[in-house]
């Protein structure tokens, strides 16, 4: 098959869909690689690599679209890409259609074949490829958290383990799960004193056994929630209720109970955060202060490391990706039901029915 590797075009996206090695798999199993030249610049990949690796580099995005039969991507296209969408075209990326009628339409119009990295499905359940990008943002929300409460980022200048003879800084982690857990694990590394709370006493349970006596697990309840924000001087949240709105659980009052220059990481702002007072920020302006609680919120936060984000999210589509390629959409699809949940698109139709009925479009 040919494969097709563009650059990512949406605003500051840095990540690039193949690494050099995967491309390698790709032309050792038969395929062709055809690349947009300087697609991989961004994450440290350079045409020299690609082209090591047996890609061809093409010149411009239009021609890898018009010859590839499948498109590997990262982020859903934009709007200036849809015109180069096309009939039975493989299009393996993240896509998020429920919230992207524009796309979804465009989609079925052209007839795409279009598989999305998020509701791909494990052989043990859950979702495979979101897995990493909240291993990432939870290690980067301590680092991150760690940055901002030094003196001259607006912090209250403590440092996270102290020093011997100096107390550590108190971080409190709300959310137990992917994003949490590997939050947990950097600030128990860096030394602070962490509190994590969920509501899932399964959850709990198993913080308690791989953390042991190292951090305070906590069930979530509003007085327990008051009572630890209180003594933080980071605050993380990490909140999910999968398919709902994530609940506000630190509301703008609560922030007088918080030390000035405390600082507040709020890793769920992409589904509109866990605390009252955030709202989206960018990398390039990353922090705002409210009643002197430095609040970080940026939606996208795996972009920062894009290298890191791009090997890793990577490491879990190359599988499926070589499975379409070698055997072809119908083969593999009916081959793999894990995959078969990733399909969204299909001879101009919706195909999966988180889409269609989000979109009210027929199933
Ligand atoms: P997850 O489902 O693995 O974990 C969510 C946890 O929240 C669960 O353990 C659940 O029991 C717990 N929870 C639910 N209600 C709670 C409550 N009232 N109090 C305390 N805990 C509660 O989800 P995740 O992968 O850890 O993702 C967490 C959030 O981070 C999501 O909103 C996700 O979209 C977001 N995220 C953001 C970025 C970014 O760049 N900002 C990157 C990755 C993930």
């Amino acid at each position: 098959m040919i494969v097709g590797l563009v650059k990512e075009i949406k605003n500051h996206e840095y990540r690039v869909g193949l690494t050099p090695n995967d491309v390698k798999a790709y032309v050792e199993a038969g395929n062709q690689v055809i690349v947009e030249t300087m697609a991989g610049e961004g994450s440290g990949f350079s045409n020299m690599e690609y082209l090591a690796a047996g890609a061809e580099i093409l010149n411009s995005a239009a021609e890898v679209w018009d010859k590839a039969e499948m498109i590997v991507k990262v982020k859903e296209p934009i709007e200036s890409e849809y015109k180069y969408l096309k009939k039975d075209q493989i299009l393996y990326t993240y896509l998020h259609l429920a919230a992207d009628r524009p796309l979804t339409e465009a989609l079925l119009a052209a007839g795409t074949k279009a598989v999305a990295y998020e509701t791909i499905t494990g052989k043990n359940g859950g979702l495979p490829c979101l897995i990493p990008m909240s291993e990432i943002a939870g290690r980067m929300a301590v680092q991150e958290g760690a940055k901002y409460l030094e003196k001259p980022f607006g912090g209250r200048g403590m440092l996270l383990s102290g020093v011997p003879g100096v107390e550590k800084a108190n971080v409190v982690i709300i959310g137990g799960g992917g994003v949490g857990t590997n939050a947990c694990k950097i600030a128990v590394g860096m030394g602070a004193n962490v509190t994590i709370l969920d509501v899932s006493a399964q959850r709990l349970a198993y913080l308690d056994d791989i953390f042991g006596s190292r951090i305070q697990t906590l069930y979530s309840t509003r007085a327990n929630i008051l009572a630890s924000i209180e003594k933080a001087d980071l605050v993380i949240g990490a909140v999910l209720l999968p398919g709902r709105k994530t609940p506000k659980l630190v509301l703008k009052d609560d922030l007088k109970l918080m030390k000035k220059g405390a600082v507040i990481v709020d890793v769920a702002v992409d589904q509109g955060g866990c605390i009252e007072t955030t709202h989206a920020t960018t990398h390039q302006d990353p922090v705002f202060e409210v009643d002197g609680v430095v609040h970080y919120c940026v939606a996208n936060m795996p972009g920062a490391v894009s290298r890191t984000s791009t090997m890793a999210l990577t490491n879990t589509t190359l599988a499926n990706g070589l499975a379409l390629a070698n055997k072809g959409f119908e083969e593999a699809v009916k081959a793999d039901a894990c995959l078969a949940q990733g399909v969204n698109c299909y001879q101009g139709k919706v195909t999966y029915p988180g889409v269609a009925e989000a979109l009210n479009l027929p199933y």
